[in-house]
């Protein structure tokens, strides 16, 4: 017999909480957050065909949706506390809702952030996640700190997931170790809490990279009121992306999207506590570039230091792509 939508939110999504006054089942949820603390509130939005492929296991689709969350959270330098969880779904599968909510869970039991509540309809596939964290008065990085001096740092291997999306394209092919790492990459994100945390007081201005390295970098540049210089040269590669030809890697790494690592800005005093924090959140970070005055603009350097052409590399935009 079909399942009832109570009976599958009760049998999925209804979980004991801990440091929540009160989770799922009345109609708000109450959240305690600790005394003096800001709430950092952000909200993400999975569809179908649009975020992600109607083949792609459940168990990592639930992982990805709050997965990409977190990487707002941990952009802010916030810590996860809980989230609310909406869903149009097409039918009320098991099939689908059990790994759904097993790689959704088991995410948030490691992060250690509680669903307290959502909503559930029946219609297209559809995802969404609001979380909230908190962070202390004025600790929160922004994107509109950055300072003129300031190094600009990525973590982990950003371009991996677009090096996926074009396999899945048939753009391109990978060996089988090769596409098992990207595929990873794309669907199996994971979110930089511990380093966002670890940044509070260090990176003047923080962003999760999600619609390509450039664009997102531009929202820091504009918000900041000023330019960069990135250099291709330092950018971090490994095989299977180091492998391609110099176009596919650029164009990966520059404007790849779904990346969900940090792109941070902090004083060049600050580069060996920024590579300490780092290797202790267990996370790669490498300095790709400067901030530069307003008037610079943003200059990118290829491998051979010319400046390359930025004309046909702007960021992911839904309603023009
Ligand atoms: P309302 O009528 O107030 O919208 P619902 O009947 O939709 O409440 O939901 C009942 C309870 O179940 C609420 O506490 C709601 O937060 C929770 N809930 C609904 N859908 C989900 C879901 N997908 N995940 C977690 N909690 C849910
Ligand atoms: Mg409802």
């Amino acid at each position: 017999m079909a399942l009832g939508e109570f009976e599958l939110i009760d049998r999925y999504f209804r979980r004991p909480v801990r440091r929540a006054a009160l989770g799922v089942g009345d109609d708000c949820a109450l959240l305690q957050p600790s005394p003096g603390m800001q709430l950092a509130v952000s909200t993400d939005l999975l569809v179908e065909g649009r975020h992600f492929l109607s083949t792609v296991d459940p168990v990592l689709l639930g992982h990805k949706s709050l997965a990409v969350n977190l990487s707002d959270l941990a952009a802010c330098g916030a810590a996860p506390l809980a989230f609310t969880l909406s869903l149009a779904l097409p039918r009320a599968d098991e099939r689908f809702l059990a790994p759904f909510a097993q790689g959704l869970l088991a995410l948030a039991d490691r992060f250690d952030i509680e669903l307290v509540g959502g909503d559930t309809t029946a219609g297209p596939l559809t995802i969404g996640i609001t979380v909230f964290g908190e962070v202390p008065p004025g600790q929160a990085l922004l994107r509109s700190g950055a300072r003129v001096g300031d190094d600009i740092w990525v973590s982990g291997w950003p371009g991996e997931a677009r090096l996926a999306l074009e396999v899945f394209r048939g753009s391109l092919s990978l060996d089988e170790a090769g596409f098992a790492q990207a595929r990873h990459a794309m669907e199996c994100p994971e979110p930089r809490v511990a380093l966002g945390l670890a940044l509070r007081g260090l990176a003047h201005a923080a962003i999760d990279l999600s619609d390509g390295l450039l664009g997102d970098l531009r929202h820091v540049l504009q918000r900041s009121g000023v330019g960069a210089q990135l250099w291709l040269a330092d950018f971090p590669r490994r095989a299977p992306l180091a492998t391609q030809p110099l176009p596919v890697q650029r164009m990966c790494l520059l404007t790849g999207g779904d990346d969900y690592e940090l792109l941070f800005c902090a004083a060049p005093e600050s580069a060996p506590a920024v590579r300490a924090v780092a290797e202790q959140a267990g996370v790669a970070v490498h300095r790709i570039g400067r901030i530069e005055p307003a008037e610079a603009g943003l200059r990118v350097l290829d491998e051979t230091g010319q400046a390359a052409d930025l004309g046909h590399w702007s960021g992911f935009d839904h309603f023009k792509t």
